[in-house]
């Protein structure tokens, strides 16, 4: 997924890696539960959800379900 647009209409690129319109959110528990086997830095990325942030209002887009899922997006107040 390339880039996704905004409900502002901002387009938010993600197709440069690293991508700084790209963050990474990881729950304590799965993070816990990676970090005790090891550092494996593949075997922790399957762990995050991916997060598109819309430079233009702040909204997040968080992938929760993974990129062939529609994103929950969160507005600031
Ligand atoms: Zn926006």
């Amino acid at each position: 997924m390339p880039k996704i647009e905004c409900t502002c209409g901002n387009i938010i690129g993600l197709s440069e890696i690293p991508s700084p319109n790209q963050l990474l959110i990881i729950s304590d528990e799965n993070f816990d539960e990676v970090y005790a086997d090891c550092i494996d830095p593949d075997k922790l990325y399957e762990k995050f959800n991916i997060v598109a942030k819309c430079k233009v209002c702040g909204r997040l887009h968080v992938f929760w379900n993974g990129f062939d899922k529609d994103p929950i997006i969160y507005k600031p107040e």
